[in-house]
């Protein structure tokens, strides 16, 4: 995520910022809300945007699962393995938990601790994903929650599905394409390239006594096999949507992968739950994306970046065909200064942020105007993603006033097509991990910002 300033004192979100749209799990980097520590985070301030809607909900949340910072919860929600002291005795116990997480009645705002004692929120029974106080509120929201109840069933199922990449007992495919890779252009081409052999792996996750054992440990009726394989492809999406977002920048640029000494890609912003929870191959997909490339560099920058994560500073040259991540915990403006002037890291070939944000609160802004800059001056091949339209029409709007150069935006062909929903706005449409992307270059030549206007406007 985005960098944050480290003078800052930890401060209330002024009232003027909008609410930020969305903060869904897999995105959001875990911030202590300890007032030791320096802030506010940029997912602080997305946690705390909850309040907007309902006062109160973001201490519930803490409070419900029994936990002192957001950092904790974010890990259990994440999927990193619960730490002793938890509490959970089970993994229902725990699943039970999370969806307790999110209780207030979708029609009313009503939290549990509002309600008098003869009422309970009760969840919607087709989705799972929103509560009501009674059935005068779920009649009176079944107009406006009709629209997204059946999505929302999905985001159900997929989180407990995840929970099978968390132990293991759904392991990733993985190996060389079959496939030229500029064939592959987007997920259907993808999934056809991966053919009967995903088939053999989903359906033998399916048949699993992991995936017996999920379904009867959340007691629950297990959803039909084309319902769970439908729920793996997304999970699937979710966990390589990256590598191949930076694949498709690496392409759009025309980036020479097979330089000497191997290319580097910068993630700027990146998370706590992003590096605590990466493993080694998290981004082999990219390389098979580019057979014959002479080593891959991918380096997480970021003032959340997890302590432990491998800060290889390694600059001899890589093998061919292997890819190396690394991460340096600091602001991606910083890093530049100490490690990109000083010579000791090369500039990258690409840079990419995921849901920078900074169109969302003047203080997001301020946290990346200098890298903005930066990336622009120096004339990096800058790829950032989105998860709606409207961010990306506000994001396009501001680095256009930033002078750049927009070289390619629109909807990512490799986009997580897992749902997220706005948790503080349930009966909002569900989101999705870098639905759009922005590339941009340099400076611009006085590109018409009307014409860029009209074509956000018509749909991208
Ligand atoms: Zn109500
Ligand atoms: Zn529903």
């Amino acid at each position: 995520m985005a960098p944050r300033s480290r003078q800052r004192r930890h401060k209330k979100l002024p009232s003027s910022v909008a609410p930020v749209p969305v903060t869904p799990p897999t995105v959001v980097t875990p911030v202590p809300l300890t007032p030791s520590k320096p802030g506010p985070s940029i997912d602080a301030l997305g946690f705390v945007s909850l309040e907007n809607n309902v006062p109160g909900l973001s201490q519930l949340i803490l409070q419900k699962l029994n936990m002192k910072s957001y950092e904790e919860y974010k890990l259990v929600v994440d999927g990193g393995i619960p730490v002793s002291g938890f509490g959970f005795r089970c993994p229902q116990e725990m699943f039970q938990r999370m969806e307790d997480t999110f209780q207030f009645c979708a029609h009313c705002r009503a939290l549990p601790s509002g309600l008098s004692d003869s009422k309970v929120l009760r969840h919607c029974k087709r989705c799972r994903n929103v509560y009501y106080c009674g059935p005068e509120c779920q009649k009176s929201d079944w107009p406006a929650h009709r629209r997204v109840c059946q999505e929302l069933r999905l985001v159900a199922v997929d989180r407990l599905m995840e929970w099978l990449l968390v132990t293991g007992d759904f392991v990733l495919p993985s190996g060389p394409w079959p496939w030229p890779g500029e064939v592959v252009q987007d997920w259907d081409t993808w999934f056809s390239m991966k053919g009967s052999q995903l088939d053999a792996t989903l359906d033998a996750v399916l048949g699993s006594h992991a995936m017996t054992t999920l379904w009867a440990s959340v007691g629950r009726p297990r959803p039909d096999p084309d319902t769970l394989q439908g729920s793996l492809k997304r999970l699937l999406t979710d966990a390589l949507s990256r590598p191949l977002t930076v694949g498709l920048g690496l392409r759009a640029f025309g980036i020479d992968v097979r330089k000497t000494g191997g290319s580097a890609v910068h993630v700027i912003g990146a998370s706590h739950v992003e590096t605590f929870l990466a493993r080694p191959g998290d981004y082999d997909e990219l390389g098979y994306m580019f057979p014959g490339h002479l080593g891959l560099r991918v380096i997480m920058v970021g003032v959340d970046v997890a302590t432990g994560f491998s800060q290889s500073t390694s600059t001899s040259p890589l093998e061919p065909g292997t890819v190396q991540l690394s991460g340096h915990r600091d602001l991606y403006h910083d890093f530049w200064e100490q490690q990109v002037e000083t010579g000791q890291i090369a500039r990258p070939d690409l840079a990419v942020a995921f849901h920078p944000g900074f169109h969302s609160s003047p203080d997001l802004m301020e946290a990346w105007l200098p890298t903005l800059l930066l990336l622009r001056d120096y004339k990096i091949p800058t790829l950032i993603t989105l998860y709606s339209h409207q961010e990306l029409a506000s994001s396009l709007q501001i680095l256009v006033e930033l002078d750049t150069h927009i070289t390619a935006y629109g909807a990512n062909p490799f986009m997580s097509l897992k749902p997220e929903q706005v948790y503080s706005n349930p009966n909002k449409q569900p989101v999705y991990c870098s639905a759009y992307y922005i590339m941009f270059l340099g400076r611009s030549c006085q590109l018409d910002k009307r014409r860029l206007e009209e074509k956000v406007d018509g749909g991208v």
